[in-house]
This record gives structure tokens, sequence and C-alpha cells, in this order.
């Protein structure tokens, strides 16, 4: 579980992004983050990541302080798809998936082919094993990047704006498929697109000017926002 106290996060140029962030992240299968662009989303993703250190405040994990965790324990519990995927274009789905298990978990060669040919098929798209990142859609590229950061089974998984790419039917299709998915893994997923949010998630937060607004059921926050 992660909870955010009194968090405070400033950009070197002075914007104050987060502004006393108190969060308790409750063990949901999918909790959405929402707020207008500049709302400081992806600031506060990026520094449950890791990615950025903030000025002030505390982020724990499972009452472990995250900047006291080692990179490996760390990584191995939070995964993170970002918005543009990094997908390894030289390399097939399959490369894709397996390069982390085997150069930073040390899992064998064949062994990690095996789980991510089990992990394809379980999310329903064996088909695009073969496939380098070109040759899919941009549905089926966040699939893949998903089915990639499941590959080290992390406890949660990060997605920053996972839908900005895609048209709103592939969407709606994708919010369904990650719905349904079936695994271990806690999805955070950070999303300006409202409807998406709905379609996707029980539960959530709203953000503005780096604060949080709005915490708790979606269609109670939606609700409240759609008003204003
Ligand atoms: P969101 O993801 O909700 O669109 P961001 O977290 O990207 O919001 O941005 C929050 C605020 O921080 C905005 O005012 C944005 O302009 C500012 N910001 C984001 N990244 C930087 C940066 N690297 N340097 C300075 N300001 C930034
Ligand atoms: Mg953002």
């Amino acid at each position: 579980m992660i909870k955010v106290e009194k968090l405070c996060y400033t950009y070197s140029d002075d914007t104050q992004a987060l502004i006393n962030i108190n969060v308790t992240f409750p063990q949901e299968h999918i909790f959405a983050i929402m707020g207008l662009s500049g709302s400081g989303k992806t600031t506060l993703l990026n520094c449950l990541a890791r990615f950025l250190k903030p000025q002030q405040g505390i982020i724990s994990l499972n009452d472990k302080n995250i900047q006291d965790m080692t990179e490996h324990d760390f990584r191995s519990a939070v995964g993170v798809v970002f918005q543009h995927l990094n997908l390894f274009p030289h390399l097939t789905v399959l490369e894709n998936m397996t390069l982390a298990p085997c150069r930073t978990q040390k899992r064998a060669r064949d062994e990690a082919k095996k789980s991510a040919l089990e992990m394809l098929d379980r999310l329903g798209i064996p088909e695009l094993a073969e496939n380098y990142p070109s040759q899919v859609s941009g549905g089926q590229a966040q699939r893949v990047a998903i089915a990639r950061g499941l590959m080290l089974k992390p406890d949660i998984m990060l997605l920053d704006e996972p839908t900005s790419a895609l048209d709103p039917k592939t969407t709606m299709e994708f919010a369904q498929w990650l719905r349904e998915l079936q695994c271990d893994t806690s999805f955070i997923i950070v999303t300006h697109d409202l409807p998406f949010a709905e379609n996707v998630a029980a539960r959530g937060m709203y953000m503005s000017d780096g604060e949080v607004k709005e915490f708790g059921l979606i269609n109670d926050i939606l609700t409240h926002v759609r008003k204003v």
C-alpha cells in the first residue's frame, strides 16, 4: 500500500507542482489519478516512481520510506509505463519482454521466453510475440508495454496517460481489457481522460493546481467535477 504524506514538489524554475499532498492509495485493482493538464499528475507519478525526489514529505510503500529502499527492491515492487512507451524498435515483442527479466533478474533466457509467451497468452495477444513495435497498433503497443511491465511481477504498476495516443473506440477496448486483467498487480493510472477513468476504475482522485481536490468513488468525483 502506498501512503503519501505532506508531499511537496517544486521545479527548479520555482513552479510549485505539488502542494501538500496527503493520500493513501487503497489496495485497488485500478485507481485513477485524474485532473486537467498541468495539475501535477505526472509530477506525482514521477515522485511515486522515485524519478523525482520531493523537497518535502514522505512516500511509503508498505510502511517503508521508498527513499530507503534499494534500487532492486523498489523496481521489483513498482513498475512504470510512461506515456512514450519506450519499446525497443529493433527487438520483437517477445525480446522486449524478456530483456529486463534476463538482464536485471538474471532469469534464464528459455524460462523468460516461456513465461513471456504465457503472459501474452493470458493477456489475449499471443499473436504479437514475433512482431516488431512498428508492426503493432497503438492499442496493441499499450498492451505490450503493460505485458512487459508485468513480467517483473510488480505489486504496483504506474501508468501515465495510457490512452493519449488512442482514438475513443480503441480507448474503450483498452479500458475493458485492463478491467478484465486478472493479475496480482494494482494499477495506478494517471489520466486527463475522464470517460476513460470512468470506464476503467471504480475509485480515484482528482487533482487541480498541485492539490488533491476530490478522493473516492469515480462517479461521485465526476458528478462534483462536472458541476463546477
Ligand atoms: P500534468 O501531468 O497533470 O499535466 P505536470 O505534473 O506535468 O502536470 O505539471 C505540473 C506543473 O509543473 C505544470 O505547471 C507544469 O508546467 C510544471 N512542470 C512540469 N514539468 C516541469 C519541468 N520539468 N520544469 C518546470 N516546470 C514543470
Ligand atoms: Mg502529465
